[in-house]
């Protein structure tokens, strides 16, 4: 039975952010679709995918956004973040520049979001563990400092990707229902 005649409870918002190429539209497409694409996508605008799931008994619709490539251009505006509940700041754990970044963008997700919203870092690409470039201790490090969740997640082989936006969700939940 598809999503026609269910009742949602709640709706929540999470947005992905994180530099270009870091793997926030795989992670999307994996969770949302469990897809990962070869093919490099082109669009440039701001997306989201739906994604309904059960927690606590209730129908929870999951709203995920994902920049679609307006980062490249420092394009990510104040309505990417308004409504938001849930943020996942993504880098590629193979990228050390990506995860210097991580600062700015807590910064600037700070400054936009709601200030109970739920934060998770993420390491992405651990798959390619043999190029990292981000000790795990300095992201636990970073994480336990901004009170932040953490978890290092590969989109290509579906490592974590189910249970870090399941984390993030619950916990949001606990905090908004
Ligand atoms: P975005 O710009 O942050 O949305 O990044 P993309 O999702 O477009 O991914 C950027 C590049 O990294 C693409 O070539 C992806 O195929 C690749 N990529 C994304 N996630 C992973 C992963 O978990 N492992 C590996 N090895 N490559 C990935």
């Amino acid at each position: 039975y598809g999503d026609y005649n269910t009742k949602i409870d709640y709706v929540f918002k999470v947005v992905l952010i994180g530099d270009s190429a870091v793997g926030k539209t795989q992670l999307l497409g994996r969770f949302a679709r469990n897809e990962f694409k070869v093919d490099s996508k082109a669009t440039i605008g701001v997306e989201f995918q739906t994604k309904t799931l059960i927690i606590d008994n209730k129908t929870v619709k999951a709203q995920i956004w994902d920049t679609a490539g307006q980062e490249r251009y420092r394009a990510v505006t104040s309505a990417y973040y308004r409504g938001a509940v849930g943020a996942m700041l993504v880098y590629d754990m193979t990228k050390r520049q990506s995860f210097d970044h991580m600062a700015r963008w807590l910064e600037e997700l700070r400054s936009h979001a709601d200030k109970n919203i739920v934060i998770m870092l993420i390491g992405n690409k651990c798959d390619l563990s043999y190029l990292r470039a981000v000790p795990m201790e300095d992201a636990e490090e970073f994480a336990q400092r901004e009170n932040l969740f953490f978890m290092e997640t590969s989109a290509l082989e579906a490592t974590n990707v189910e249970t870090c936006f399941l984390t993030i969700l619950t916990e949001i939940y606990r905090i908004n229902a």
